[in-house]
């Protein structure tokens, strides 16, 4: 999970809160809460991720989740007390990406934090971990393999960082060209391929940029091991 990415969660009980807090600063995320919808509704939009609790004071929670997606796709991990099957159908409908019900155990939320945030991929400011072999931090503009530092040119590294924000999803030659070279000129598209070929060569099996003939390339996430 990102280094530093903001939770908010939105919860009434101060004992699950109290609770809750501490957990999530301990994996290094920053934390906000909000103990009501209302207070939800104002705060989510400086969040990474939406902690919801399903049962709130002044609104029901799955009303809130609808109001916050109508207007950002921030991840929203719900949290109900309700375990008919129902309830989690209705926050599943309402545009959640998870849930857990209560009881649950920490190390169950921080597994359905981890897998919402893997699959929905990062938010453009923080640095991008490891769905591949390797990591790149785009604030320090650095990448590493197997704890080892691999080091790239400016324009490998430009061009990485655009196939890894794209999480998996194609990535023109056309936008390569524009964003990493400022040109639309064909005739330069052979130095793209030229750096593919490089990146492929220095990152080896932790990459597996994919080529996409007559259109460009993608980065597949590695399987998941179980
Ligand atoms: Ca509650």
């Amino acid at each position: 999970m990102g280094f530093g990415m903001k939770v908010l969660l939105v919860e009434d009980d101060d004992r699950i809160a109290d609770a809750l807090i501490p957990a999530l600063l301990k994996r290094n995320l920053q934390v906000d809460r909000a103990s009501d919808a209302a207070s939800g509704m104002a705060k989510f939009a400086e969040a990474d991720l939406v902690l919801l609790d399903m049962g709130l004071p002044d609104r029901d929670g799955l009303s809130l989740c609808r109001a916050i997606r109508e207007v950002s796709t921030v991840p929203i991990v719900a949290v109900t007390a309700r375990r008919e099957e129902s309830s989690i159908v209705a926050a599943l409908g309402a545009g959640v990406d998870d849930y857990v019900t209560k009881p649950y155990s920490l190390a169950v939320l921080m597994a359905r934090i981890d897998a919402v945030m893997r699959r929905v991929g990062h938010h453009a400011n923080e640095p991008v971990h490891a769905v591949f072999g390797f990591e790149l931090d785009a604030e320090a503009r650095q990448v590493t393999a197997e704890g080892e530092p691999v080091l790239l040119t400016r324009k490998e590294f430009d061009l990485l960082e655009m196939l890894v924000r794209a999480n998996g999803g194609l990535v023109t030659r056309e936008a390569l060209m524009q964003q990493v070279w400022d040109t639309a000129w064909v005739g330069a598209s052979r130095t793209l391929d030229v750096h593919v070929a490089t990146l492929r060569a220095k990152l080896g099996d932790v990459a597996a940029i994919e080529t996409v003939r007559g259109f460009g390339y993608r980065l597949p996430a590695l399987e998941e091991e179980d």
